[in-house]
């Protein structure tokens, strides 16, 4: 049934996105680094602002961390990236690209792949049809609905067969009929991933991807990340910050909506003003 590694096809996997050939400037983004960039990014609830002015630079190919307390502005940041809130001021590049405007499936079309906080599967769809579900929703302009995607879905061997691979992939290849509600917690986080993966990205942003995981399910979960990690650029949002220092490449460190630090792992976790907001260390 699995017929090739994703690595293996010409796909967005193989051809990688290092060969972009954007080389602008535009303000502070230097597009020949930067995957992910925003100017000025703001985004306010009310009086409250969740994200404040931030300028972030998310650099090709490697891994990112974004920490925080509980209410720094993380998700809402994500929720600006994939486009599912509009933001109050500021712009978002992609790829030399401004993507402000673009709606989520759009950016979904254009490699970017984003993971819930909380787990966001059908739970009366079969894992294969979740996947295969996702797939359709975002890649094609369809909008006849889940009836319609099923009745072109049954011939397509080809689509089921990429849906399997990635199901092998995140290791629930032998659940394809389950329920998705009958998964475990953890093997549903599991098939967040593989529907992330199957909508092959080019950036993927996971947040939270260990929580409410036992020890056993975030270590095998650790494990998939650094298989897949040389095939992407990968963000990933985690509130306890040992779970990911020694996997990340970079961290940004945000305080109420503001970028408050960044940079490699073990100077940002030395930082006092880190330590200050994050651990209420004095001094
Ligand atoms: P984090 O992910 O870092 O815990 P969030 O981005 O979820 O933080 O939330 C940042 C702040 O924005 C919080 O005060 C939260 O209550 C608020 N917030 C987030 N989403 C909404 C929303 N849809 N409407 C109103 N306030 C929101
Ligand atoms: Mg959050």
């Amino acid at each position: 049934m699995i017929k090739e590694r994703p690595e293996a096809r010409g796909s967005a996997f193989g051809e990688r996105h290092f060969l972009n050939p954007f080389h602008n400037t535009i303000g502070k983004v230097d597009f020949m680094a930067e995957i992910i960039a925003t100017e000025g990014l703001t985004k306010r609830f009310g009086p409250l602002t969740a994200v404040n002015k931030m300028d972030l630079k998310i650099e090709k190919g490697r891994v990112s961390g974004i920490i925080g307390p509980n209410g720094s502005g993380k998700t809402t940041l994500f929720n600006l990236l994939s486009g599912y809130f509009p933001p109050s001021e500021g712009r978002i590049f992609y790829e030399g690209h401004d993507i402000t405007r673009l709606s989520p499936q759009e950016r979904v079309k254009r490699g970017i792949s984003r993971s819930f906080q909380l787990v966001s599967i059908f739970p009366r769809l079969k894992v294969y049809e979740n996947l295969v579900l996702s797939v359709l929703r975002f890649k094609e302009n369809n909008k006849g609905g889940a009836r319609f995607y099923f009745c072109k879905v049954a011939d397509n061997k080809e689509l089921l067969d990429d849906c399997m691979q990635y199901l092998e992939m995140v290791g629930l290849q032998n659940k394809a009929n389950t329920l998705g509600g009958e998964l475990s917690y953890g093997d549903q986080r599991l098939l967040e991933i593989a529907i992330s993966l199957s909508l092959k990205p080019k950036i993927l942003l996971l947040d939270e991807p260990f929580s409410g995981l036992g020890d056993l399910e975030i270590s095998f979960m650790m494990e998939l990340l650094h298989k897949v990690k040389k095939d992407f650029t990968i963000v990933i949002i985690e509130h306890k910050i040992s779970k990911i220092e020694d996997f990340c490449e970079q961290l940004f460190v945000m305080s109420q909506g503001s970028l408050i630090c960044q940079g490699e792992p073990c100077k940002v976790l030395t930082n006092v003003e880190v330590r200050r907001c994050y651990w209420g260390e004095v001094g």
